[in-house]
């Protein structure tokens, strides 16, 4: 069978209006300037920490202020946690004694959600692969030892493993700690932190990230034959706190039912004065601006568009936002739910994930309004925080931007590089627009897409 889309005249005078609200109107560089706010009075956003409450109370109250909430058409709330444990990090320091002649600090940050540790004169033993770290580990030459993984960038797909599961499985051969080698696609002497995930099989150890450029250095060292200790200092501790999700929306006015969601997440790491900007505040006002601009003009489609600032991606602790979500709003009826994590470059089109005739239909519905936005990368529309719904059979979808690897991106993930410099108002709004328009047009045409 097939079936025919045409075009709609009221969606498309709609989509118009968005565009020219966002490249010419009231909504232009809203985004940029609303988390240039933001970022610059509260700082980064570690999951559940004071500073983040605080930037989940501003922008909650934000929009309660909007005229749109005000006269009835979005709706707003926060939606509390379930008991959480946050991890805290304290003091962090990594001294180079051999074969130093003098001990010399090194630039470094702990990794998230590891154990705390304090190592005094620990000998240091790289490793490119788990290869080498098998073959050193059977040969014995791991056993009470710090290893350190130098492994060369290709792909954050490749490298997260050794962040992971890496003290895991330097554990396994008696490793004490792990210094990382940041996964990062260029460096300029940029610790980048991250979790890691302990299986429970082996005992923890504690772990930190390191420059690039000493990761090399040590290699150089050890491949020369020479003896490398350092002292590795990591205070951290888990502590109860609580956090909450923000959700807005417009309720449909014939299908309130049926659900279109967009979000990022609004924690952050900690690594600099400004952390958090692109990963994920960006994400997440973008996505926000995106259901602003619908409001601005009035439009109420006929089926509901949701935003949600989900609490607690980084860490992926229990009863995080996306778990809590998942748990309170999972069997309600999702028509497509899009998460924006993965940066803010030019937008070219999207990344799906779903049934073949429910991508079809985007694609037609991309062709017929947005065909500056043809791009539509299949099995590609999955995140973190969306992945519990698309377990459920939910179709996924991601803003996309041309960027092989995602290189611009992981130059600055989770380094205190991640600042608003690296981000711009204009590729920021071509990103509101994508998504804005998207989500938009899903909500309104006549047709929803198929289950
Ligand atoms: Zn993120």
């Amino acid at each position: 069978m097939t079936i025919a889309y045409c075009t709609n005249d009221a969606i498309k005078k709609n989509v118009d209006n968005i565009r020219q609200a966002i490249n010419a109107g009231p909504n232009k560089h809203k985004a940029y300037d609303k988390l240039a706010y933001i970022v610059d009075t509260f700082g980064p956003r570690m999951w559940a920490s004071p500073s983040m409450a605080l930037a989940v109370d501003y922008l909650y109250n934000q929009i309660q202020n909007w005229e749109a909430t005000k006269n009835g058409l979005v709706e707003v709330r926060l939606e509390k946690l379930d008991e959480i444990s946050t991890w805290v990090r304290g003091s962090e320091q990594l001294i180079l004694k051999s074969p130093r002649k003098r001990p010399q600090k090194l630039g470094m940050i702990g990794l998230g959600l590891i154990v705390p540790g304090n190592i005094k004169d620990g000998e240091v033993v790289v490793v490119r692969n788990w290869g080498e770290l098998d073959e050193k580990g059977k040969a014995n030459k791991i056993q009470g030892k710090i290893v350190c993984y130098n492994v060369p960038w290709t792909t954050y797909d490749d490298l997260k493993f050794y962040r992971q599961q890496g003290p895991d499985r330097a554990s396994a051969y008696g490793a004490i700690a792990v210094l990382l080698r940041s996964v990062a696609s260029f460096s300029i002497y940029s610790p980048h932190t991250g979790n890691v995930r302990y299986s429970g099989n082996f005992t923890k150890i504690p772990a930190a990230a390191i420059t690039v450029e000493d990761a090399e250095m040590l290699q150089r060292m050890q491949d020369r034959g020479q003896k490398i200790t350092v002292d590795l200092e990591l205070n951290n501790e888990m502590k109860a706190s609580e956090s909450h999700n923000i959700i807005a929306e417009i309720k449909g006015s014939q299908h309130p039912e049926q659900i279109i969601l967009m979000g990022g997440h609004f924690d952050s790491w900690d690594t600099g004065s400004q952390t958090g900007a692109m990963d994920d505040g960006a994400g997440t006002l973008v996505t926000l601006e995106a259901l602003k601009v619908v409001a601005d003009l009035g439009i109420r489609p006929l089926r509901t568009l949701r935003w949600i600032a989900w609490s607690g991606e980084e860490m992926g602790l229990p009863n995080n936002g996306a778990q809590h979500y998942v748990k309170k709003h999972g069997d309600e009826d999702h028509v497509v739910a899009l998460e924006n994590d993965v940066g803010q470059l030019t937008a070219i089109g999207f990344g799906f994930s779903g049934k073949l005739q429910t991508s079809r239909m985007v694609r037609q519905l991309i062709m017929n309004y947005i065909p500056d936005l043809s791009v539509v990368n299949e099995n590609d529309g999955s995140g973190v925080d969306t992945k519990p719904l698309g377990d459920k059979g939910v179709p996924l979808m991601r803003n996309i931007y041309k960027d092989p690897n995602d290189d611009y991106y992981f130059k600055y993930h989770h380094s205190a590089g991640d600042t608003m410099n690296i981000l711009n108002p204009d590729e920021m709004d071509s990103n509101v627009f994508a998504i804005s328009s998207m989500m938009y047009i899903i909500a309104d045409n006549p047709e929803r897409l198929p289950k």
